[in-house]
């Protein structure tokens, strides 16, 4: 079912707030500075387009990358086990570049960093993701639309009918502020 959420435009407190690693990326530094002097990552990328994948290091790039749900809904101790994990890869690839991916020296990094050597973890994503909202914003009123469903328009409680090239992709973690993890593009 369709919901709507009536939203003025001129009070910015009520739009969704942006996603924020700059936590994230300075315990990463702390943690480098400690185990692995001589690596230095680029910043964290948050990504809306990583669904079902919580976390992941690009070699090739020598980048982490986290899943935007993840650090809309998931707390923080969440968040910083699958970001430790992702950064003992990190660690593994800069000291053994052959070593296999949860090997012997994944064990021995996630050791140094405190975390257990999970391969797999078991976090709520299904729920996480059935909590998520594509956002409509009203040119004429402001208000914005929610829908479950990536639609190409939908017609405002004003009577405006909203078709923009890209939507907004919201999460409503229950019990906390709406939370912009990214926007799509909408085909026309
Ligand atoms: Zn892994
Ligand atoms: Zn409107």
């Amino acid at each position: 079912m369709a919901k709507q959420l009536a939203l003025p435009i001129d009070d910015s407190s009520n739009a969704p707030t942006p996603l924020d690693a700059t936590v994230l990326d300075a315990e990463i530094a702390a943690l480098l500075a400690i185990h692995e002097p001589g690596l230095k990552l680029p910043p964290l990328r948050v990504s809306s387009r990583m669904r079902r994948t919580l976390g992941s290091y690009s070699p090739h790039r020598r980048r982490i990358a986290l899943g935007a749900h993840l650090l809309a809904f998931g707390t923080i101790d969440q968040q910083r086990s699958i970001l430790l994990h992702e950064l003992a890869h990190a660690m593994v690839h800069h000291r053994h570049p052959k070593a296999s991916a949860h090997g012997r020296e994944f064990s021995e990094a996630c050791r140094q960093l405190g975390i257990e050597p999970f391969r797999t973890v078991d976090l709520p994503v299904r729920e996480w993701l059935t909590n998520e909202r594509y956002g409509y914003r009203c040119g004429r009123c402001g208000a914005l639309s929610l829908r479950k469903r990536r639609v190409r328009a939908v017609r405002c409680e004003c009577g405006e009918k909203v078709s923009p090239e890209r939507a907004g992709l919201i999460a409503l973690p229950p019990g906390s502020e709406p939370r912009l993890l990214g926007t799509v593009a909408l085909r026309r």
